[in-house]
C-alpha cells in the first residue's frame, strides 16, 4: 500500500513537472500563434464588406452591390450594376441603344436601365442591406 501511494505520488509529480516542461516549451509557438491569428482577425475586419442584393424590375432581374466597412459600420457605395435577363439571368449588353441578352436573344429598350432606374435600384439596394444588417448606417 505505502509503494503504491508513493508510485503514485510520483506520477503525479512527474507529471506535474512534464505539464510545465510541455507548458513552457509550448508558450512561444502558442504566443506566435495567437498573434498571427489576431492579425488575421485585424485583417478580416477591415476589409469591406461586399453585400450583393437582388431586385426584379420592369421585367429586368438587377444584382446590386452594397459595400461597408465593418470597422465603422457605415455604407461607402452602392452600385445598381448590370441589368440581367429574367428569364436567362444572364447580364445584358447595350447594343445599338438597346439591352440585349446573349441567352434569348431579348431586347429591351436603353431606358429601362438610365439613371432615374438606377437610381431606385440602388436605393432599393440600400433597403434590402439595411433591414439585414441593422447595426449599419448609409454613408
Ligand atoms: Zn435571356
Amino acid at each position: 500500500m505505502g509503494i503504491l501511494l508513493s508510485v503514485s505520488a510520483l506520477a503525479a509529480v512527474l507529471g506535474a513537472a512534464l505539464g510545465w516542461v510541455l507548458g513552457r516549451r509550448g508558450a512561444a509557438p502558442a504566443e506566435r500563434r495567437a498573434a498571427g491569428l489576431q492579425a488575421q482577425l485585424d485583417e478580416l475586419a477591415a476589409r469591406p464588406l461586399v453585400w450583393e442584393g437582388r431586385v426584379e424590375l420592369f421585367d429586368l432581374l438587377w444584382f446590386p452591390e452594397v459595400t461597408a466597412s465593418p470597422k465603422t459600420h457605415r455604407v461607402s457605395s452602392v452600385k445598381a450594376g448590370l441589368p440581367h435577363c429574367r428569364e436567362c439571368a444572364a447580364p445584358l449588353s447595350l447594343v445599338g441603344g438597346e439591352w440585349a441578352c446573349a441567352g434569348c436573344q431579348a431586347r429591351r429598350p436603353e431606358s429601362v436601365a438610365d439613371v432615374a432606374v438606377t437610381d431606385m435600384i440602388a436605393k432599393e439596394a440600400l433597403r434590402q442591406f439595411l433591414q439585414r444588417h441593422p447595426d449599419y448606417r448609409a454613408a
